[in-house]
């Protein structure tokens, strides 16, 4: 059999893309460009920029998006409690490896053999023997004896350091709390801006996400939440804190430092499976275009991690500091946009998208997953163009979605919020219809369907709907409809 690589590309990319806004991107005109490029979801990350730029983000988002009739997403990731290194004199100073040097909680500037961290406790929470990972875990250092706040190590790998540099500390209980004064002061302005979405750095266990939760609703907000997984306690508690979790993020940058490089790969294939079994949407961020930072096209490893992200069916993809702060940040979209589409095609044609029912071992099986099946069949079998589903909360669209079916799902909501939200989800085109809930919902669909060209006349779409979290109401009924 031949080798085909040339497919005709799907009309709707399925896999979403989430870029970060950044003094590379922030001006009204890359914005622009970025979302006709096919950004989902914008991040403004909470670890740089101040609130002023934050918020210019923001408005210029929104107003463009609104200008555009695009329906984009915006998130803000607080920085969790990330431990890093103090201002050095010189800006910077040479780790020899073997050689000794002291990392102090004490409020001075570093220096040769000196290095000073604002994180109080961390000579309580490390012993002797315990790494110490240093930027990204390029540099590393073996904790040899604690003196009060004096940590006293040797140089196992060297190189040279510079300001305000992560410090990670593998297999070590960190004692402080998930959210720090500064996510909590982050979250405030966040929401009071009205982010869809907040995205919880370095979490540990399934309380963290609770405390974030409760955050929110006290402000009477309701941005929905990201889990990002970059800890192993957050692998072991994987199962609890992705039912707590609206979404989680693999967060492959300080999970690769956290873990060994190699478990990476695996413990993302294992997450975007958990998550999508729980009807969460999952990202996987982090270095998928690094080399477009400063160069125009990518490597091919690069590429080829997008596809197999793609592949193993993720929701999103996500750029950092590739749209943030590098010489190509409309480019590394287009681009990603480009890999998205052609392995999305082949996966279409391949069949793998064709009825993938869930096999679940024990029935009866919960109401959402049987829909979801009976959906994603009667796709199939029908050959139908499009799964309409009206949904108040974007519960059943992630429940309809869980399945990867074969033709698009449109998420049809009166509520603007959730209309955003749903953005991230793999495949979904979001619709917001004020009229719904009143209008004549066949009606409706079929009027959908046909403004976005998804059935010609004489085809079949699908529309599902009168799902509810309350038991009692939960009445979901899926209708054949020939356009
Ligand atoms: C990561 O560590 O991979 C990540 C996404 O976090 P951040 O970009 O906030 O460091």
């Amino acid at each position: 059999m031949p080798i085909v690589t040339q497919v005709s590309l799907l009309k709707h990319r399925r896999t979403k893309i989430i870029a970060t806004i950044g003094p590379a991107s922030d001006k009204p005109q890359t914005i622009r460009q970025l979302i006709q490029a096919g950004v989902n979801v914008f991040r403004l990350n909470m670890s740089h920029g101040d609130y002023d730029f934050h918020r210019e983000a923001y408005q210029h988002t929104r107003a463009i998006s609104k200008e555009l009739n695009e329906v984009v997403a915006i998130l803000a990731d607080l920085c969790g409690p990330k431990i890093r290194t103090g201002k050095f004199k010189n800006n910077e100073i040479t780790l020899t490896s073997g050689n000794q040097v002291i990392v102090t909680t004490r409020d001075v500037l570093g220096e040769d053999g000196l290095i000073p961290s604002q994180y109080r406790p961390l000579a309580s929470d490390v012993q002797s023997g315990d790494r110490m990972l240093l930027s990204d875990g390029t540099m590393e250092l073996r904790v040899n004896d604690i003196e009060d706040t004096e940590i006293l190590c040797t140089v196992i790998h060297g190189g040279i350091l510079t300001n305000h540099k992560g410090i990670n500390l593998p297999g070590v209980q960190v004692s402080a709390p998930s959210l720090t004064e500064k996510d909590i002061e982050d979250a405030q302005f966040a929401l009071d801006l009205g982010v869809d979405y907040l995205a919880l750095s370095f979490v540990r266990r399934a309380a963290d996400i609770e405390d974030l939760k409760k955050l929110i609703r006290d402000k009477g907000a309701t941005a929905a939440i990201i889990a990002k997984i970059e800890k192993s306690e957050a692998l072991d508690d994987a199962n609890n804190i992705l039912d707590v979790t609206d979404a989680i993020m693999v967060a492959r940058g300080d999970l690769g430092v956290e873990l060994q490089p190699e478990e990476v790969p695996v413990a993302q294939s294992q997450l975007i499976n958990l998550a999508r079994q729980k009807f969460k949407p999952t990202i996987v961020a982090t270095q998928m275009l690094e080399s477009m930072i400063e160069h125009a096209r990518p490597t091919r490893a690069e590429v080829t991690d997008i596809s197999n992200a793609v592949t193993q069916g993720t929701d999103a993809v996500m750029l950092s500091a590739e749209t943030a702060a590098g010489f190509y940040p409309v480019e590394a979209v287009k681009i990603m946009d480009r890999i998205i589409r052609q392995t999305e095609a082949h996966l279409w044609q391949s069949g793998a998208y064709a009825s993938n029912v869930k096999t679940i071992q024990q029935t009866p099986i919960p109401i959402w997953d049987a829909m979801a099946n009976a959906v994603d069949n009667m796709t199939h079998n029908l050959g139908a163009k499009a799964i309409l589903v009206m949904s108040q909360s974007g519960m059943s669209v992630a429940s309809m979605v869980s399945t990867r079916p074969a033709a698009p799902v449109v998420a049809i909501t009166g509520n603007e919020q959730v209309c955003r939200r749903v953005a991230l989800l793999w495949s979904v085109i979001p619709i917001l219809k004020k009229e719904t809930g009143r209008a004549n919902p066949n009606r409706l669909a079929r009027k959908v369907a046909l403004e976005l060209e998804l059935a010609e006349k004489g085809k079949y779409v699908l529309l599902v709907r009168g799902f509810h979290s309350n038991d009692e109401m939960n009445t979901p009924t899926m209708t054949a409809l020939m356009v």
